[in-house]
């Protein structure tokens, strides 16, 4: 479900030590004695940092973001501690987030100027999303919730060890402290999780309490009474769903060894997350290199998208866009990536420009993210949508860079043939029948021959995909009269400007064609788009030109496939499989594929999603869309239309 529209905060700045909320009478705590009160109660209370010493990964969730001092309180002390975890996560969550410029005032003159400079300049734009935002090179990794706590507590995948429940009193807050609200708490508890609050009343406690939670108030600081600390204690504890247990979850073997089919977008995103996870990734890939195939364009778009219903396809490819923004801002500007992240232009094919307008208020996305542009420069005069964190991206220099980290080693040239499953974990075998590698795990990115490689194993509903092919057309650099594009058009098609000057457009879009050769027919078709985006008219033999063809894997729903691999044994109507999340699934074996016409788009997110589902680190996308991109939905689908339908 969506959590927008969203309204950011309305702070009062007039007294300067205590910027006011005039929608809930109360003041937000600021400064010193913010980060002071963060010392004291969030992270004194939960017994921080001795509880995160030594630990590979310790999870906070803090309902009400605010300003941002306890995170930067939390963010100090993590990063003063010899003993601090591995990864520390940090889930918040905020309805009515500050716009930057507010953020900037409130830690004018902040005691941690760094780490405030940091945050404003890392916070992203205002939408209803899970923004990813991380911080000391991904060892701490902010994870904020962008909407009201109602909507957003439900959708959290995550086992917390430690909330700060903080937010506006209860008397002036009421919504936020709701019994029925708190009672979400346990579902999100890790065993041995702590809480603590600074301002409670007696509904607050008894919510706790009914919620699992052994309460005891403790001597408070700043003027405050006292505060309330707790410990999880629950009577009995809920089963977990099992398509939510991933791998780390369904072993009682310590993760180490994952191998990774595929040396495209989907694989080396998903090898460089797991990386950073700690675990050691063999990719394997039958060319000689990382990115021939379908990933072996010089460059590609990535943006998000705006729909009235804001569905699970328009916030997943905005979240994801925003997330790819975030990942390739800094490797572009350090000439790691060839790309731009400087904005791109998508002509509207349908909608008047007061109807774009009315769109961009109905879904309040803010212009950081969305802008109309009535008088667009298009060629043919049209209005259009400006995204400033869109652009292109090489996805070659992407997968080298991604496969170049720490704990990634690349097997090319490697076949793989078969997949078996022993007490050893799962074997990779090449065309002859020797044993490639042995791991624990093994995750499938390579594009439709996944679905051939787990033909032998029951997998569920069969997954409706096709292969669309496409090409692109490359005009040299020297051309005369070329457009200049200091940012990517596009509307059915696309024109950008590579690096080294030549011009890139494109593509074609035949469903079922298996057609390897370069077509002038399709370059005449590319030329077309060039005029109609650009307005150029200069002559070019087309027959001449160069270009590429390759194929998009696509499925009905258009969106990708991800999540461990379902298992088709358990009889449907046994279980309730009629959601994804409780679909069986084989242990230790994914997938990601299906990134259509959207890899670049989709890489990062949906490989930081598996990479969490693998592990069991918090998950960065809410439940109702992970629940849309799983792979067991067309398992679900089939039980919801009678189990005939479920091989
Ligand atoms: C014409 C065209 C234009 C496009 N434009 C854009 C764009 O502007 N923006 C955008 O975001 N996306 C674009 N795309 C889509 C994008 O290219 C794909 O979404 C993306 O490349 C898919 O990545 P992948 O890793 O899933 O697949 P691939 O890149 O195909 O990677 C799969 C890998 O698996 C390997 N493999 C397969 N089987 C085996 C096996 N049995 N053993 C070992 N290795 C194996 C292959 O060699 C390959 O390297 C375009 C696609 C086309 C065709």
């Amino acid at each position: 479900m969506s959590w927008g529209p969203l309204q950011p905060a309305r702070i009062d700045f007039s007294e300067r030590h205590a910027p006011a909320a005039p929608d809930f009478g109360d003041v937000y705590p600021a400064g010193a004695a913010a980060l002071e009160r963060a010392q004291q109660v969030y992270l004194a209370g939960n017994q921080l940092p001795e509880r995160w010493a030594g630990r590979s990964r310790f999870v906070i969730l803090e309902t009400g973001f605010g300003l941002g001092h306890n995170f930067l309180a939390t963010r100090a002390a993590w990063q003063q501690d010899a003993r601090r975890c591995d990864r520390l996560w940090y889930l918040a969550i905020e309805k009515h987030p500050p716009h930057r410029e507010d953020l900037i005032r409130a830690h004018a003159g902040s005691p941690l100027p760094v780490l405030a400079a940091e945050l404003v300049a890392k916070w992203p734009p205002l939408t209803p999303d899970l923004h990813v935002i991380d911080f000391d090179g991904g060892r701490v990794r902010l994870l904020l919730a962008l909407g009201d706590i109602a909507d957003v507590l439900p959708e959290l995948v995550a086992r917390v060890d430690a909330f700060y429940l903080d937010g506006f009193a209860p008397d002036r807050n009421p919504a936020m402290w709701d019994p029925w609200r708190l009672r979400q708490l346990p579902r999100l508890a890790a065993p041995g999780a702590t809480l603590a609050i600074w301002r409670v009343d007696s509904a607050v406690r008894q919510g706790l309490s009914a919620a699992g939670f052994e309460l005891d108030k403790v001597p408070g600081t700043g003027g405050q009474r006292e505060i309330t600390v707790g410990r999880f204690a629950p009577r009995f504890a809920a089963a977990a769903p099992a398509g939510r247990l991933g791998w780390a979850g369904n072993t009682a073997a310590p993760v180490r060894r994952v191998a990774v089919v595929g040396a495209g977008l989907a694989g080396a995103a998903v090898a460089q997350a797991l990386a950073a996870r700690g675990l050691a990734v063999r990719v394997f890939d039958r060319q000689g290199g990382p990115a021939r195939e379908t990933s072996g364009n010089p460059g590609g778009l990535f943006h998000g998208i705006a729909h009235a219903h804001d569905g699970p396809h328009a916030r997943w490819l905005r979240a994801a866009a925003l997330h790819t923004a975030r990942v390739l801002r800094p490797l572009v500007a350090s000439g790691t990536v060839s790309g731009a992240v400087g904005g791109l232009l998508r002509g509207e094919q349908r909608l008047a420009p007061a109807a774009m307008q009315a769109l961009l208020q109905a879904l309040a996305l803010p212009p950081d993210y969305l802008q109309v542009l009535a008088d667009s420069g298009l060629a043919d005069g049209r209005a259009a949508w400006f995204y400033p964190g869109g652009g292109w991206a090489s996805p070659a220099d992407l997968c080298g860079h991604w496969l170049r980290s720490p704990g990634i080693e690349a097997c090319y040239g490697a076949d793989v043939q078969a997949l078996q499953h022993g007490d050893a974990g799962w074997q990779l075998h090449d065309a002859t029948g020797s044993c490639l590698h042995s791991a624990d795990a093994v995750v499938l990115c390579n594009a439709s021959d996944a679905q051939r490689l787990l033909a032998p194993l029951p997998t569920g509903a069969p997954w409706p995909l096709r292969r669309v092919r496409g090409q692109t057309t490359l005009l040299p650099a020297e051309l005369p009269g070329l457009p200049e594009l200091p940012q990517p058009l596009a509307d059915t098609g696309y024109a950008l400007r590579l690096a080294d000057g030549r011009l890139l457009c494109g593509a074609t879009s035949q469903p079922g064609d298996e057609g390897g050769e370069l077509r002038l027919v399709d370059h005449q078709h590319n030329l077309a788009t060039l005029r109609r985006l650009t307005g150029w008219t200069g002559a070019v033999d087309a027959g001449r030109l160069a270009g590429r063809v390759g194929w998009r894997l696509q499925s009905d729903d258009r969106l990708p496939l991800l999540g461990p691999v379902p298992d088709g044994r358990v009889a449907p109507g046994r279980r309730r499989i009629d959601q994804p999340r409780w679909v069986p699934r084989h242990a230790g074996l994914f997938v990601f594929t299906a990134l259509g016409s959207r890899g670049i788009t989709q890489a990062a997110l949906g490989a930081e999603a598996l990479a969490s589902w693998i592990t069991g680190d918090p998950l960065p996308l809410p439940a109702s869309l992970l629940d849309a991109l799983d792979v067991a939905r067309f398992t679900s689908h089939a039980v919801r239309r009678g189990p005939s339908s479920v091989e």
